[in-house]
């Protein structure tokens, strides 16, 4: 392949971060509203020209793979909600030089669909899933799906699926009452509990007095047990992994705001609309589709690549307090 002439074997970044982790929202459509995610007054949706095809993404993956990157995770919007996903699935986990392909769902469609999902090949999934509270379910996310998705989340745990990883934004006055209750279910079963501080992503009815950051998190949930310390392996992501002496399960905490962990960083971002971003808490990005869409050669669509990969900043420069904020919407970029 003309790549090759690059000669660029690896994503390499100024910071000497090896990237090797793509994240591609396939949707900016989403089944829930979720109040920190998007604002009431519904902001416009992408038309079906503006996100890239399947067979686009497909390309800009082979592409990836030539450049060093091995895992990948599907996310959206919710990503179960585009037509023609199973199959898609099915063909990106086929991609030559692949290792891992997961996928981010809010869950409400998964009980239905968790035989395509494991016959497309995939068996790391991860349910956000913010309270344990049917009532307060609908007050978060706006529909009334919590019994659909804890349905879906018990199904995919019989059927094998594994490492099933629960990620709860922890939200002062909204859900922190329940925060002991939910990293309880790491005793019940083998889940991974995950607490993510909420980031200033977009436009949402977010109030910033909710804001909870994971070392108030850690101290509140201790109160339970022990939190020991998981030993990091070498490709882990960013969450801290604890677990509870005698639990079967992993209590993680993603620290964004109060413990960057650029340091680490090793993920791109692919947007619904075909924009490479190499940080999701930076508004810069690189344009593919245009290029896709232009007919350019796999070299070009490698060098964008490159480009981005340069611009990838050593430090998001979000602080809990600050005010800053990303403009793009997380559902377009991807979560
Ligand atoms: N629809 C899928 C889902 O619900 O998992 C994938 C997309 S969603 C944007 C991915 C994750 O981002 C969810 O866990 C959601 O709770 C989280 N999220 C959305 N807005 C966020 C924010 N401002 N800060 C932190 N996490 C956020």
């Amino acid at each position: 392949m003309e790549i090759q002439t690059l000669n660029v074997s690896k994503l390499v970044d100024n910071c000497n971060r090896q990237l090797n982790y793509l994240r591609l929202s396939i949707t900016d459509r989403c089944n829930l509203q979720c109040r920190y995610c998007v604002p009431q007054d519904l902001i416009p949706k992408l038309s079906k020209d503006e996100i890239l095809t399947y067979e686009e993404i497909l390309r800009v993956v082979r592409i990836a793979t030539r450049l060093g990157i091995s895992k990948v995770r599907v996310t959206g919007g919710e990503p179960l909600v585009r037509k023609g996903v199973y199959e898609f699935l099915h063909e990106l986990t086929a991609t030559e030089g692949l290792k891992d392909v997961s996928l981010t769902t809010n869950g409400v469609l998964l009980k239905d669909n968790l035989e395509k999902i494991q016959a497309a090949g995939i068996s790391r999934i991860n349910i956000s899933l913010d309270t344990l509270n049917p009532a307060k379910y609908r007050e978060i996310t706006g529909y009334d799906e919590f019994d659909s998705v804890w349905q879906g989340i018990e199904q995919a745990h019989q059927m094998g699926f594994y490492p099933i990883k629960l990620n709860i934004v922890a939200l002062k006055g909204i859900n922190d009452e329940e925060l002991v209750e939910m990293a309880r279910l790491s005793f019940r079963y083998p889940f991974h509990v995950r607490f993510i501080e909420y980031m200033p992503i977009g436009q949402s009815d977010f109030n910033p007095d909710s804001l909870l950051l994971a070392p108030e998190i850690k101290n509140r949930i201790s109160a339970m047990g022990n939190l020991v310390t998981i030993q990091e392996a070498e490709h882990d992501g960013p969450a801290q992994r604890y677990k509870y002496e005698d639990a079967i399960g992993e209590i993680g905490f993603i620290p964004a705001l109060s413990q960057h962990f650029c340091n680490k960083c090793n993920r791109l971002r692919l947007t619904a609309s075909g924009q490479l971003r190499p940080c999701l808490l930076s508004d810069h990005q690189e344009d593919l589709k245009e290029a896709l869409r232009q007919d350019c050669s796999d070299r070009q669509l490698a060098e964008i690549f490159i480009k981005a990969v340069r611009h990838k900043p050593s430090d998001h420069n979000l602080v809990a307090k600050n005010p800053a904020r990303v403009y793009g919407q997380m559902r377009a970029i991807g979560g």
